[in-house]
């Protein structure tokens, strides 16, 4: 697959994306002409919002189950489109069916195979695991266009194991909650944390490498395409090491050799 151009849409309620970084970064990674772009869901039509609300995941148990939305629900996304920060209460959608509902917002005359599309959002996508038989967040949905999603980002790593052993010791005792939040603060992402501008770098970089090369994860943790379960690799891979690994360094700069010859 060859790209000549790849769009970013913005997802305004999280300014820490940094949109206009990112496209300058891909620009220069990548050597494609990167435009940055307001977000995809403003002024969208009630039939995306039906389609948007019939994605959602009400039973985490069992695979996608095609919903069909009250008018509340249609409604409350028509509203949440128009704002998106109106999101409080994390809704779960199916990512494969969201993907598909958000590639009808792409103009026709930019769905050629060489145009590649990468939007953000602040809604919770997931796809469902077979292995365990439940749904999972996921931060990233590969293909074109791709999703990011900063909810994701944010819940789908998991944060350390401890972490969670004394939230849930400390539930049972009564005792205040906010002190192990501060206590592990700084090991995982929080919402608005500025580090979110660095990790969608990486996510970026995995979406446009499964596009180029069908391949968007890395096994090795110091590679930007390292695919995290946990919080700690994502800061780690993403901030700490920062760069890819050999293998990809290689691979990357063979793909801008071909891009551009
Ligand atoms: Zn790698």
């Amino acid at each position: 697959m060859k790209i000549s151009k790849i769009f970013l849409y913005d997802e305004p309620t999280v300014p820490e994306i940094n949109i206009n970084k990112l496209a300058n970064f891909i620009k220069k990674t990548f050597a494609i002409d990167t435009i940055a772009r307001k977000n995809i869901f403003s002024g969208v039509d009630q039939t995306i919002c039906k389609q948007l609300a019939s994605c959602r995941v009400f039973n985490t148990r069992r695979p996608f189950e095609f919903h069909s939305p009250s008018s509340e629900e249609i409604e409350f996304e028509k509203k949440s489109c128009q704002n998106t920060s109106n999101i409080e209460n994390i809704i779960m959608y199916d990512g494969f069916e969201f993907q598909k509902t958000v590639s009808n917002l792409i103009s026709e005359n930019e769905k050629s195979s060489d145009s590649f599309h990468l939007i953000f959002t602040n809604r919770l996508t997931c796809t469902y695991d077979f292995n365990d038989y439940r749904y999972h967040g996921r931060a990233i949905i590969c293909s074109n266009p791709s999703v990011i999603s900063t909810t994701g980002i944010v819940e789908a790593p998991a944060k350390p194991r401890e972490y969670y052993m004394e939230l849930i010791s400390n539930m049972v005792q009564g005792l205040n909650l906010e002190s192990i939040k501060k206590k592990y603060q700084g090991t995982y992402l929080e919402y608005h944390d500025e580090r979110i501008s660095n990790v969608v770098e990486g996510y970026a970089m995995q979406a446009i490498f499964y596009y180029l090369t069908g391949e968007p994860f890395c096994e090795q943790l110091e590679c930007r395409l390292f695919n995290a379960h946990w919080q700690k690799d994502l800061i780690y891979s993403q901030i700490e090491s920062a760069k890819l690994c050999e293998r990809h360094q290689k691979n990357l700069n063979n793909l801008v050799f071909n891009l551009n010859s």
